[in-house]
């Protein structure tokens, strides 16, 4: 990544977010449910209606069939509409999914996208499963929730009023699949945390986390260029002997190739060395030598052209032989926010979710969202691009 000149920039204050605020209440999330596409069968037990505008229809067999039509929204049966709302006191059932909400359609890059609208806790509640396992202790869940509300309620104030939806169902923000069953753990965790978020300064964090940091957090300073108080990096004891360690290797052949991706061309490889770390042992500068020269690339950078599935973390070592470079590293994740891992091990030595939140987000506090006189959202500019494509799991 290139290192760019970023400054804190709480940019869109005041008036507009006291208007979003008076729409929050109760917080209903607009999730799009982007892996599923069209056409769409909606059920439910009982009582499925559709509306849009003035026009309302009760489905005579609880089932309506969606699919793009002209211009529109074709709901089999009953015409074509710009938007259609389908409702149900009861669970509704989206292509095979559960959950408890409104099914928005609206046409969407030459088709029909399915949005679903929830309560925040019900989207949280959905969420926490495919972000954390559900049988880890019920403090370490609890810390998550405070993660993924807080992450999802950033999202909701930075979005304008004309987007028709505030985050997608996939890994690009966190993923949601509707109700996930036996869920207890999670279930409780949500409710003994309800409405809690972490704000740093009155504005609500976008609460990044990753698996695990092998002993030390990662600074934003370090990767983004931005100093974000509560994003300094701190050590970890938790995530100790939890911590994954990895390892592979590529030919020269291959590692020479993927430098030049990078316009990183030094010939046959005959040298490799890591030349700078910061203080959480992560690689900030690394050298690769070649016959037609020598060239020094970002740590992160590297980390992208090898995949970041195959170099897990940047806390890594490397070594060359005759045919290959062998990297061989600890922990899992950008090691950005909270560690995870960390997460399960201070709530198995018995510690609070406030004591997780409060060590991997400095000089953040705790509040109950729903109670704060205004929301907005912390903004940094940062390069969300690179984080996102580091997804901790
Ligand atoms: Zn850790």
């Amino acid at each position: 990544m290139g290192t760019q000149t970023i400054r804190r920039r709480h940019i869109i204050r005041g008036a507009a977010f006291l208007i979003i605020c008076a729409a929050l209440f109760p917080a209903e999330i607009r999730v799009l449910m982007s892996d599923m596409k069209a056409p769409f069968s909606v059920k439910s037990e009982s009582g499925l209606s559709a509306e849009s505008g003035a026009h309302v229809f009760i489905a005579s067999n609880n089932e309506f069939r969606i699919d793009a039509g002209r211009d529109g929204v074709s709901v089999s049966g009953y015409g074509i509409y710009r938007q259609v709302d389908i409702s149900s006191a009861a669970v509704i059932r989206l292509n095979g999914i559960s959950l408890n909400g409104t099914v928005r359609f609206i046409p969407h890059n030459g088709s029909v996208a399915a949005i679903a609208v929830l309560d925040l806790e019900e989207y949280v509640r959905g969420v926490l499963p495919y972000e954390m396992q559900q049988d880890w202790p019920l403090e370490a869940l609890k810390a998550q929730a405070l993660t993924a509300r807080s992450y999802a309620l950033h999202h909701m104030l930075l979005k304008k009023k004309d987007t028709p939806y505030d985050v997608d169902n996939t890994t690009k923000y966190q993923v949601y699949r509707g109700i996930v069953p036996g869920a207890s753990n999670v279930n409780a965790a949500v409710a003994e945390t309800e409405g809690e978020v972490i704000i740093y300064r009155g504005h609500i964090i976008p609460a990044y986390f990753h698996a695990s940091c092998g002993g030390y957090t990662e600074s934003t300073y370090r990767i983004f260029g931005v100093d974000i108080p509560y994003l300094r990096g701190c050590p970890c004891y938790y995530c100790g002997t939890n911590a994954r360690h990895w390892s592979f290797a590529v030919t020269k052949d291959e590692f020479a190739a993927k430098l030049a991706q990078a316009a990183v061309r030094v010939g046959a490889i005959h040298r490799v060395a890591v030349i700078e770390r910061n203080r959480s042992g992560r690689v900030d500068a690394f050298l690769a030598a070649g016959d037609a020269g020598s060239k020094k690339i970002n740590g992160g950078e590297l980390r992208k052209l090898m995949g970041a599935g195959r170099m897990q973390s940047l806390a890594f070592d490397v070594k060359l032989d005759e045919t290959h470079v062998r990297f061989s590293g600890t922990g899992n994740g950008h090691g950005v926010g909270m560690c995870q891992w960390g997460a399960y091990g201070m709530a198995l030595a018995g510690l609070s979710y406030k004591d997780v939140v409060f060590l991997y987000y400095k000089t953040a506090e705790i509040h109950d969202y729903r109670i704060l006189r205004t929301l907005e959202p912390d903004i940094w500019k940062i390069n969300e691009t690179y984080l996102n494509s580091f997804t901790s799991h």
